[in-house]
């Protein structure tokens, strides 16, 4: 049972591991705080044993019009766009209900800025609402820069080479071509759901997975840009961590296999939980870790390889020697592997989550992005805060060699690892009592109280 005069606060994520994961360890904060906690998701992609891992909260399901079979044949984008218009009516009736059964105890409707329906749902129930975005602060404001620009002529400039590598006014080191969005599938969709999501914004604040001692000056620049509180409340996973929003099963073993590696040996490679690579690049990074001769645990999720169903239907050449040089898992516990001794270096696509979490264990990057967000998330690795070497182009194994040697072997890997354990120290400070994240947090429960 609640005990009676909580403040309740309905969670809506988007049904995807890089988005549920920061929405479940801000619930965990909440509650601690002393809010109820209710997660609204849709059928599909549901937190497994919500109640073994998260005592305390309430987890309703909404019934959905998409089955997940329709994010293949739309894309993702067409999907989220598909996604916004069927949950509307049926997430009314969800808060109505809830609304009904447990007294007005709303404080505030929390959703991920991919949810924008419900923005317009709590406006009509006149329920607070406030926005979590869970990519980088840059990558927010490149948006916002982007949105406001007339994009027939940006088109036109981005054929000259000058201008499409002249660095973008108030958000160096992102260059004009960086604003534009590639690998999220096709372009209208993605402007579409962008116009849809800024139209339909009613939030009274924003809140980001970020801390300001790593994008402080984008942080300011979101501040006076969006024109309500934002809160800049990470890195949410050691704000307060939740275990237990995977989506699938993490394979222990690798860590049996970790601790007979030497400190700082192994490269850790893993490209997320979406991203799907061409087969000939798979081949190219396998001939590359091999050759450089340092052990890798690789992550090969099903799926990951257009093409192919995973590692046993590569050439049987290849797939012999990467399970005799590396260790394989289809899904590796990653905070567990990235806090490892044995780790020295993490091959990623950059996701956001991916890039806190390195960073938190203080372990360099070989940065690979696969899509605008997380080249902007490469770039700052690489020229902001120094401790990554991006990939770009066609990737070829002489160079996937060379870049974990850097990493790994030289002094140069072994600068970039000093100066990660020296943000490492800035993000753990800035969560503790008195730091920048904790304080944003007393200042966002003010904020939901209030309202
Ligand atoms: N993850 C994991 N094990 C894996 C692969 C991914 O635990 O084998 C987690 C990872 O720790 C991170 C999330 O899945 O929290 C991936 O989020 P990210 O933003 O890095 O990338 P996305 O999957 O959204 O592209």
């Amino acid at each position: 049972m609640e005990k009676k005069g909580k403040k309740r606060i309905v969670l809506v994520p988007v049904p995807a591991q890089g988005h549920i994961t920061p929405m479940m360890q801000l619930g965990k904060a909440l509650y601690l705080k002393g809010f109820s906690i209710t997660v609204v998701e849709g059928q599909c992609n549901r937190v497994s044993s919500p109640s073994q891992h998260f005592p305390g909260f309430q987890f309703v399901t909404i019934p959905e019009s998409l089955p997940e079979s329709e994010f293949e044949r739309l894309g993702a984008f067409d999907f989220i766009l598909e996604t916004n218009k069927t949950s509307e009516a049926s997430f009314k009736n969800c808060l109505r209900q809830l609304l009904r059964q447990q007294g007005n105890d709303i404080a505030c409707i929390i959703y991920d800025e991919f949810m924008y329906f419900c923005g317009t749902v709590a406006t009509e129930l006149k329920l607070p609402n406030v926005i979590l975005c869970t990519q980088s602060a840059t990558n927010q404001a490149a948006r916002c820069i982007f949105s406001k620009l007339n994009l027939e002529k940006f088109l036109v400039d981005m054929e000259d080479p000058e201008l499409q590598d002249k660095v973008v006014e108030s958000l160096y080191p992102i260059r004009n071509k960086d604003l534009l969005p590639y690998g999220l599938g096709p372009f209208e969709p993605l402007l579409e759901f962008r116009r849809e999501a800024i139209n339909k914004r009613t939030a009274s604040a924003v809140i980001f997975n970020t801390s300001r001692c790593l994008e402080s000056s984008s942080m300011s620049w979101l501040q006076q840009e969006l024109g309500i509180p934002v809160y800049p409340l990470g890195p949410l996973h050691i704000t307060a961590s939740a275990p237990g929003s995977s989506l699938a099963e993490d394979d222990m073993s690798c860590i049996e296999w970790l601790n007979k590696k030497k400190p700082r040996s192994v490269i850790y490679v893993s490209v997320g939980t979406v991203t799907q690579m061409e087969s000939k690049e798979v081949l190219e990074i396998a001939w590359g870790l091999c050759n450089s001769n340092q052990p890798f645990l690789w992550v090969f999720r099903p799926g990951s390889i257009l093409g192919f169903d995973g590692i046993d239907s590569l050439p049987e050449e290849v797939s012999k020697m990467v399970s005799e040089r590396g260790y394989i898992v289809k899904r590796a516990p990653q905070i567990e592997v990235l806090g490892h001794p044995a780790v020295g270096g993490f091959w990623s696509h950059c996701g956001w989550n991916s890039t806190l979490e390195s960073i938190v264990e203080g372990v360099p990057m070989i940065c690979r992005p696969f899509t605008s967000e997380q080249k902007i998330n490469a770039t700052y690795l690489e020229s902001v805060w120094r401790i990554g070497i991006q990939l770009e182009g066609e990737v070829l194994r002489g160079a996937v060699e060379r870049a974990v040697n850097r990493l790994i072997v030289d002094d140069e890997g072994a600068e970039m690892r000093e100066r990660a354990l020296g943000l490492r120290e800035k993000l753990k400070a800035s969560v503790r009592c008195g730091g920048s994240s904790y304080s944003e947090l007393e200042e966002l429960v003010k904020h939901l109280k209030i309202e």
